[in-house]
This record gives structure tokens, C-alpha cells and sequence, in this order.
């Protein structure tokens, strides 16, 4: 059903959001390293110090646990096929995720990014293509008599009102030549045209 861009940006996404947990661990574990460290400082009387090395991992840590929590956000956007609010959020998580994540959840979610278009496009056309069933489940067949049949009026000398290959006046939609009539009919309008 879905094309091949959807889930492999869905891979990606979920990679983006596996490296950020790794950051997270590694700066959460060098954070409470540094923290032991600076309680060491602090013992012969430098506290400050160590205090300045303890923040850094934990601050990390903090954006690594923003941007996962956000590539877990896109994901959830991607999931409902809201794709262009997701290709938007990513773009911003990218450029931040290059200046405070790292440079690999930066190029993950500058890739993420770039695969948002052909998906885009794909859904675009999924919609335009779903538009018109042909089948015709909801849409009325033509009446079994046209609904008002002026005698007067000799079908072959008015037949093709609309000659525009079969295109409804009204609405633009293409019409359908029911031949039985020897008219054209609009699903759209639900009436001759
Ligand atoms: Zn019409």
C-alpha cells in the first residue's frame, strides 16, 4: 500500500531516534561520571570546577532527550500522514540536531528531510488519483428516463451541447456518453449535460 519512501523514511526516523537514546545513555553515564568527579573537587576544595564538567554531559543529555522525544513526534506525524508538518518539524530538528546533537543526527534527519518530497508527491497523487471512483459506489447511475425529455426538441440536432470531449459545463469534471440517450451525463452534477 504505502510506497517504498514511506518506510524508509520511517527507518531512518526510527534510527535518528536510536542514536539520540544512545547520546542520551553515553551523556547521562559521562554525566554522573562527572559528577562523581566533582564531588572529588569539591572534597579538596574545588567544587566549582567540577561542577562546570558535570553540567556540560547533563545539558547534552537534556537536548538528547528533546530531539528523541521530537523524531518520536515526526514519526507519530508520519504515521497519520500528516507529511508536510512532519518535512517541516524536520527541517528544524536538522539544522538543530547539526548544531547541538551531533553531527549524525543532523545528516540522519537531513535525509529524512529530503525523502519528505517524493512522499509528499506520492500522497498528492493518491489523492487526486482517489478522487473520481469509477466504479461508482456512492454516485448515482443515470436515471432509467432522463428527467425531462423535451418531444420538440430532436436529440441528434442539439446532441453534443458539450463537444469539449465529454467535459461538464457545470463543473468540469469529465462526463460519461450514455448511449442509450445519445447524451452525456454528469456523475459529478448528477444530471445531463
Ligand atoms: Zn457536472
Amino acid at each position: 500500500m504505502e510506497p517504498a519512501e514511506v518506510s524508509s523514511l520511517k527507518s531512518i526516523l526510527g534510527i535518528a531516534r536510536i542514536v539520540a537514546l544512545v547520546f542520551m545513555i553515553i551523556f547521562l553515564l559521562a554525566g554522573l561520571a562527572s559528577l562523581g568527579v566533582a564531588l572529588a573537587f569539591a572534597a579538596v576544595g574545588f567544587g566549582g570546577l567540577g561542577l562546570v564538567f558535570a553540567i556540560l554531559p547533563i545539558l547534552f543529555f537534556v537536548i538528547n532527550l528533546i530531539i528523541w522525544m521530537q523524531v518520536g513526534e515526526i514519526r507519530r506525524m508520519v504515521d497519520a500522514g500528516r507529511y508536510q508538518e512532519a518535512k517541516s518539524k524536520s527541517l528544524i530538528w536538522m539544522i538543530l540536531g547539526f548544531i547541538l546533537g551531533g553531527l549524525i543526527i543532523g545528516i540522519l534527519l537531513l535525509i529524512a528531510y529530503l525523502k519528505f518530497d517524493p512522499v509528499i508527491n506520492w500522497q498528492r497523487q493518491q489523492q487526486a488519483g482517489g478522487q473520481p471512483p469509477a466504479q461508482g459506489g456512492w454516485v448515482a447511475p443515470p436515471p432509467a428516463a432522463p428527467p425531462m425529455a423535451p418531444p420538440m426538441a430532436p436529440v441528434a440536432a442539439t446532441a453534443p451541447p458539450a463537444p469539449a470531449a465529454g467535459t461538464c459545463p457545470r463543473c468540469g469534471k469529465p462526463a460519461t456518453w450514455v448511449a442509450q440517450y445519445n447524451r452525456w451525463y454528469c456523475y459529478g452534477c448528477q444530471q445531463y449535460v
